[in-house]
């Protein structure tokens, strides 16, 4: 690895600045915390504006709470219960997934998540979105870092140029900056054996109401011949008006044909294949949202994590785009959050002026990539065996339910 030149007297005449590329949760909450830390970033984010990408759900902090209350001003922290899936109902000491047979309707097994935080993606992002540099409209395109320099910067689709000293790649599971590190294809997403297709939608009032019967807030079911079901809470207007409640649907089953529904008739088409298959209730609330859903479909994906070449401590990923993985064990914003704990301390030693950049990195990147390579693995391997009947009892949401895997329990 190259040694950084200059970078002493560089830093002692100008301020350190990071350039973070993706506003997503991962990017914001680093945001957030570099501002309480006095440590200068601006995000630089593709959208026009704040969730201009119109697709939207839900997702439960577990773990990670506590490193997710460290990046969170008291500002911010003190509102997130607006931002809940239904803040008026609030956090429950109570909270549990139930895992169901999808067939029968028969409960296999309940996971207990004890105050988990249900968020909406798009209030949420909102919300942390608040009081940060957010440049809005910036693709990234390419990055220069050339080795004379102790610097970095950013390159934009619009022709525009940003230089920094240390470009962090927050850009999700399909991220340019894995690919500027990587080249494209050692960083490309490997494709798995599973489609994934999901909707936000209301419900009519009864089905609504006997959908929240079942559990509160969320409850998974597996079906004997591979289709997984997960339903969850997404917004709650009117508590007494079960017809306004907005719920997350998904189905993901195995597939090996290589192609994805992709023109809504053929979503459709599909839906309505799987949903057929399901008990009731189930049955009812995946047909009755059929016609008119708007649905989104993919191949699942990973991509494994692996170490790479920070340039001297220049460029490094966090969230998605350092361990893209599966979403049935619910790991992946959990995994994110640490990254964003754990790197602003690192930020934050080489700001007191205790260690070098290149210094404090490497220890980041070394316990991030170990514990991301783990949980997209993990995640990857539960999600083929829920897929599968013989495997399900067996797969790691089985057996260890929601947990982080035992080394980033920190
Ligand atoms: C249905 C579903 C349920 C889930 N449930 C859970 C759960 O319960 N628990 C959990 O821990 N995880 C869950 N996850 C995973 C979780 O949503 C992700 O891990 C998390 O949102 C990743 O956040 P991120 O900020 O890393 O990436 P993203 O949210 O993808 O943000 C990346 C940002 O980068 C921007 N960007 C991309 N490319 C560029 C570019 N070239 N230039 C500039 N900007 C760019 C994007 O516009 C975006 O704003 C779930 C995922 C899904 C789909």
């Amino acid at each position: 690895m190259q040694k950084r030149q200059g970078s002493q007297s560089d830093q002692s005449t100008r301020q350190f600045h990071a350039l973070i590329v993706g506003a997503g949760s991962v990017g914001c909450l680093i945001a957030q915390r570099c501002k309480t830390l006095n440590i200068r970033c601006t995000l630089f984010e593709r959208e026009n504006y704040l969730n201009e990408r119109r697709r939207d759900w839900n997702f439960g902090i577990t773990h990670a709470l506590p490193q997710f209350q460290e990046c969170l001003p008291d500002n911010i922290s003190s509102r997130l219960t607006s931002v809940l899936v239904d803040p008026i109902r609030g956090l429950s000491g109570n909270d549990t997934l139930p895992m169901l047979n999808a067939e029968s309707g028969e409960l296999l097994m309940t996971v207990p998540t004890p105050n988990v935080f249900r968020l909406q993606r798009s209030k949420f992002r909102a919300l942390i979105a608040e009081g940060i540099d957010i440049q809005y409209g910036k693709r990234l395109s390419n990055i220069r870092c050339e080795d004379e320099s102790t610097q970095v910067s950013a390159q934009f689709e619009d022709g525009t140029e940003v230089t920094g000293d240390l470009l962090i790649g927050a850009d999700g599971a399909n991220s340019k900056v894995r690919e500027f590190l990587f080249g494209p294809d050692e960083a490309a997403l490997q494709p798995m054996a599973l489609i994934g297709c999901g909707a936000v939608e209301r419900l009519p009032a009864k089905i609504s109401r006997q959908i929240r019967d079942v559990n509160d807030l969320y409850f998974v079911s597996y079906h004997p011949a591979g289709v997984c079901a997960f339903m969850a809470l997404h917004d709650v207007p009117d508590a007494s008006k079960p017809e306004t409640w907005k719920w997350m649907f998904s189905l993901t089953w195995p597939d090996r044909s290589g192609s994805v529904p992709r023109d809504p008739k053929q979503m459709q088409q599909k839906w309505t294949e799987w949903a057929e298959k399901l008990a009731e209730p189930f049955r009812s609330a995946y047909l009755a949202i059929a016609p008119n859903a708007t649905f989104w479909c993919d191949r699942l994906a990973e991509w494994r994590t692996k170490p790479w070449d920070n340039r001297n401590g220049r460029v490094t990923l966090a969230g998605d785009a350092a361990h893209p993985m599966t979403y049935h064990r619910g790991q992946g914003l959990n995994n994110g959050i640490l990254d964003a704990a754990f790197l602003c301390r690192a930020l934050s030693e080489h700001e007191r002026g205790e260690k070098d950049i290149a210094e404090v990195l490497a220890m980041y990147e070394e316990e991030m990539q170990e514990r991301g390579r783990a949980a997209v693995i993990s995640s990857g391997e539960n999600s083929l065996m829920v897929h599968d009947w013989k495997q399900l009892k067996k797969s790691p949401v089985f057996t260890m339910g929601l947990k982080a895997l035992e080394k980033s329990e920190k």
